[in-house]
């Protein structure tokens, strides 16, 4: 069954201020505001319902955006599915089957800055921004446990070493912090490469529609066909443990193979046009992966909602990546 889900059904959007707090009271060792820790952390009822509620049941496909689905998980489950187009722009939505509430879906980023509609924030620079959000948009979810991941190379346009090196690094800039701004790494997140794998992401085409399929239990990376003009899509699979953080069990990858769209160096190469970094956009995708949002200001972060080709900068995070983790993990 296919629904799409109406934005007029019910609308309890409640602009989530996640970190936009000026900075203040800077932390002399990290650099950080000393109370960083807390103010992304939803205490108020009001602030977590955000969303708006769909008439769906657990198994139902509900359309989330234009050609982008998720089918609805059991009570107490969530689901939300990130998209990365060929031009850079970026769609992330997710799907919440509350056990008490029923079913809604939450679009985080159309309340991020409360800002009027064609409006940008001025650009902070990558080691001056503060800002980052959740994936969730109100509570948390996060893994509790480490993120192991396979690789499926079937498909690829990309020579297997150098695509695994680049997921490598993607891997690892989320949990080590690897960033511009020479923050310490102070996150307790983990992972770990288990090899390859035959098993596929996730991730379904059928026709031009991409959907996130029923979590498996393995976090995969791989290569196929997606919808046209899309790059990449990461599925992110979590679960209620009575706690207002989530508990993430499944992040899922795919990325585009129908055509040239990739470098997978650190640099780009001689006369690039329209490529764009694998590591850059994988530390992104891991970056929701992790539970990371996108970062509310539209530039200069690797979780800022736009990503730019011909360009390796977002292979390394930025301030407000780091504090996002850090709030995380
Ligand atoms: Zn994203």
């Amino acid at each position: 069954m296919m629904l799409r889900a109406s934005r007029s059904l019910l609308s309890l959007f409640v602009p989530v201020a996640l970190a936009l707090s000026a900075c203040s009271a800077e932390d002399s060792q990290s650099g950080l505001p000393a109370e960083q820790a807390d103010e992304a952390q939803p205490s108020d009822p009001e602030i977590e319902e955000i969303g708006e509620f769909v008439d769906a049941n657990e198994g139902d496909v509900v359309e989330v955006e234009d050609g982008i689905s998720v089918r609805v998980p059991p009570p107490g489950n969530l689901v939300a599915i990130e998209v990365i187009y060929d031009d850079g722009n970026t769609a992330v939505a997710t799907l919440v089957n509350d056990a008490e509430r029923g079913v809604f879906l939450v679009h985080p980023d159309e309340h991020l800055l409360g800002l009027p509609e064609g409006t940008l924030a001025a650009c902070a620079t990558k080691c001056n921004e503060n800002a980052f959000s959740h994936l969730y948009g109100g509570d948390r979810a996060k893994w509790k446990s480490r993120l192991d991941w396979s690789y499926r190379h079937n498909n690829s346009p990309i020579g297997k070493n150098n695509a695994i090196n680049a997921f490598k690094h993607a891997a690892l800039a989320i949990p080590k912090q690897r960033n511009t701004c020479d923050l310490a790494d102070q996150s307790s997140a983990t992972q770990r490469y288990l090899g390859e794998t035959t098993r596929a992401p996730n991730i379904i085409k059928s026709g031009s529609q991409i959907s996130c399929g029923e979590p498996d239990g393995y976090n995969v990376i791989g290569w196929g066909a997606i919808a046209g003009g899309t790059l990449a899509v990461t599925c992110t699979f979590a679960t209620s443990d009575g706690t207002n953080t989530y508990r993430i069990v499944e992040a899922d990858q795919r990325y585009d193979n129908s055509n040239r769209s990739w470098f997978a160096g650190n640099t780009p190469p001689n006369s690039c046009n329209n490529r764009f970094s694998l590591r850059g956009v994988a530390t992104h995708e891991f970056g929701h992966a992790y539970g990371l949002g996108h970062t509310p200001t539209q530039c200069n972060q690797v979780m800022a909602p736009s990503v730019s080709d011909c360009t390796s900068k977002n292979r390394k995070l930025g301030r407000g990546d780091v504090r996002g983790v850090r709030n995380l993990y």
